[in-house]
């Protein structure tokens, strides 16, 4: 079956909507970021017919691409992939969010290089809940330091922290990795970081955890666009499977 873009994101918001009742979650709590890397610029404008307007990219020259090719619709910015310190500047200029700030060089280039006459660029810090070797982000006990940083930048707002843990076996697994990340916002809300409030977890496969444990802002690609082009993974429905 043709994916069907629209119908997708129609039944991912009601079911967003159920579980935030499910639990006793503030009704519009939880925003969905459509997940776009390796979509099309059409595929973007068609769910921005259907009402999306927060996209999350993963690559810097791609996203550059389509938010210029983009650039008459009022869409908000995500970056959501790893950070090469010398690709900095594009950020600064032309996103929104940046998810995945995990060093204080990276914050400290990101603070030099947004322009003026913009508002503070929204940061989230990636933190590494699963201690896997191989994935970025800060350990959560070094996140205290570099909030104590990027808070000290006049350029960046400290917006939240942001997570990609490693695929758990079951829900009760999925959970316990996201509550971390809930945690460490309480640690860094109780030293005094009060603007650090989002939390973005929870993709396709695990987004009933991350809403569960409080998560703010859901990063959904599988779910909503099929699978990727020139990806093997399976189709949507299967990700879920247990
Ligand atoms: C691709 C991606 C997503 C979306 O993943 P799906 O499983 O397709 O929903 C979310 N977060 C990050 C960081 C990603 O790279």
């Amino acid at each position: 079956m043709p994916v069907n873009i629209p119908d997708n994101l129609a039944r991912i918001r009601e079911r967003i909507k159920h579980l935030e009742a499910q639990y006793g979650r503030a009704p519009g709590s939880v925003q969905l970021l459509a997940a776009s890397k390796a979509q099309s610029p059409e595929v973007i404008r068609l769910a921005h017919t259907s009402g999306q307007l927060h996209f999350a990219e993963n690559y810097l020259q791609e996203a550059l691409a389509k938010i210029a090719e983009l650039g008459d619709l009022k869409l908000a910015w995500h970056f959501i992939g790893p950070i090469q310190s010398n690709k900095t500047r594009a950020l600064a200029e032309q996103f929104h969010w940046v998810h995945t700030v995990d060093r204080s060089k990276i914050a400290q280039r990101l603070h030099e290089q947004r322009p003026e006459a913009l508002p503070p660029l929204n940061v989230l810090l990636q933190v590494n809940v699963s201690h896997e070797a191989t994935k970025s982000g800060i350990e959560l006990a070094e996140l205290p330091e570099l909030a104590r940083e990027v808070a000290a930048l006049s350029r960046l707002r400290l917006s939240g922290l942001m997570a990609i843990p490693a695929p758990a076996p079951d829900f009760l697994a999925q959970r316990q990795a996201f509550a971390l990340l809930r945690e460490a916002r309480t640690t860094l809300q109780n030293l005094g970081h009060l603007s650090c409030q989002h939390l973005s977890m929870g993709m396709s496969a695990d987004y009933e955890a991350a809403i569960a444990e409080g998560a703010t802002m859901l990063r959904i690609g599988t779910d909503i666009f099929g699978a990727r082009p020139g990806s093997s993974a399976p189709a949507a429905a299967s990700s879920k499977a247990p």
